[in-house]
């Protein structure tokens, strides 16, 4: 009888999510690809759950973890009472050496960096089979997240990613174009593009890729994160035309602070000069954009927060203006600098969700106080980014 394989996840699934989330069905792809054409397929049987973690009480969600392990009785778990346990995903990634085995004592193997790569040497993301292209993997209502490239060359301290020009996986041209006809012959209307920064790594590339929306017809959604600095002329003009032929183009910035001590500490300085510049050239051309900052930040103030939220409302003027707190993730150097700035750290145990549809609060730590601010000013601040946000969200 084959061996069960199950492969487990537990996502924040937001309401037109797809049925799979994009880096399950990658690893799924992988799997399927690589077990299904061969001898192995009578042996081992894959299968997928993904567990929705917002508002899931732990008691609730652990039950329904165990009703599908006893239902389908897997004799291997991959996730994040079987014979093996597989852990990946950002959590095993950025924990130090050593101390996987201390935080996640059920583990059998545990898995760093791209899951989907496996222990393989991956330099094209080519090399990997396509979610989309896999048969029968993702269901979708009209929306779905995807790739065309991982990694970004930034090293901003509060971030995950840190991978280097060197380290990025691309997606060859002609997966892009084939996953760009699946989508357009599925009738997708609704596209988050997931690169960190869609707008770098090779110009020719990111164009081919919106090229290949107006080629293909594509009318939809068309949502990507960009950087300011970055911005060329050929990619405005690209902007322009699809939104001429019915496209729906959002661009997403985060410039995070304006200020340069701040920016220091968090490794993320922005060119004001060129950030409005740009700005003004999405202006003129009627292109919607959205601009994130963070509160909570070291060497921020309540006064140098409303300092750089009122910069940009005066100079960037965005359509849309968010601003997050901050958040200590482990493996970035923020995190390993907790001690210097005296960030400490609380669970909220709000949900301002009411207010702030788009992000999870409630059981994450968010730093509420540092070496220059209190508890009550990270308040006011909190207070602050809600009622821009709420702004947004009632135009
Ligand atoms: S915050 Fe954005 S720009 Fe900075 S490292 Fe992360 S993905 Fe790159």
């Amino acid at each position: 009888m084959a061996r069960k394989f199950l492969l487990t996840s537990f996502d924040y699934v937001r309401p037109k999510d797809p049925n799979i989330s994009l880096a399950s069905s990658s690893i799924m792809a992988y799997l399927k690809t690589a077990f299904d054409s061969k001898e192995t397929s009578k042996t081992l049987s894959l299968h997928c759950r993904q567990y929705n973690v917002k508002n899931a009480a732990l008691e609730k969600l652990s039950a329904r973890v165990m009703q599908d392990i006893k239902e389908l009785k897997p004799d291997i778990i991959a996730t994040g009472v079987p014979k093996y346990i597989v852990l990946g995903g950002p959590q095993i990634t950025y924990n130090l050496k050593g101390t996987l085995e201390k935080f996640y004592p059920y583990g059998d193997f545990f898995i760093r960096g791209d899951t989907d790569a496996g222990s393989k040497s991956i330099y094209n993301l080519s090399e990997l089979p396509s979610p989309l292209l896999t048969p029968g993997l993702v269901g979708h209502s009209g929306f779905v997240r995807w790739e065309t490239k991982r990694g970004c060359p930034f090293e901003c301290a509060f971030c995950q990613h840190k991978d280097s020009y060197e380290k990025r996986l691309k997606c060859s041209p002609s997966r892009i174009t084939d996953e760009q006809t699946w989508i357009v012959q599925n009738q997708i209307k609704d596209i988050s593009i997931v690169d960190p920064i869609f707008n770098s790594g090779g110009q020719e590339e990111y164009l081919q890729t919106l090229n290949g929306f107006l080629k293909f017809g594509y009318t939809g959604r068309l949502n990507m994160q960009a950087r300011f600095e970055m911005i060329k002329a050929p990619f405005l003009q690209l902007c322009s035309q699809l939104q001429e032929n019915g496209v729906q183009v959002e661009l997403e910035f985060g410039i995070q602070t304006i200020i340069k001590k701040e920016s220091q500490v968090i490794r993320r300085m922005n060119n004001l000069k060129a950030v409005v510049k740009s700005a003004n050239e999405l202006h003129a051309r009627s292109i919607p954009f959205e601009v994130s900052l963070i509160y909570g930040l070291p060497e921020q103030t309540l006064d140098s927060f409303r300092s750089s939220l009122e910069w940009v409302k005066t100079f960037v003027k965005p359509t849309v203006i968010r601003a997050w707190p901050l958040m200590l993730l482990k493996g970035t150097s923020l995190y390993d600098m907790k001690n210097v700035y005296n960030l400490r750290e609380k669970m909220l145990d709000e949900d301002l969700e009411e207010l702030d549809k788009s992000r999870q609060y409630k059981g994450i730590p968010h730093v509420v106080e540092s070496s220059s601010f209190t508890e009550t000013e990270w308040d006011q601040m909190k207070s602050v980014a809600l009622s821009i946000n709420s702004e947004n969200l009632n135009p």
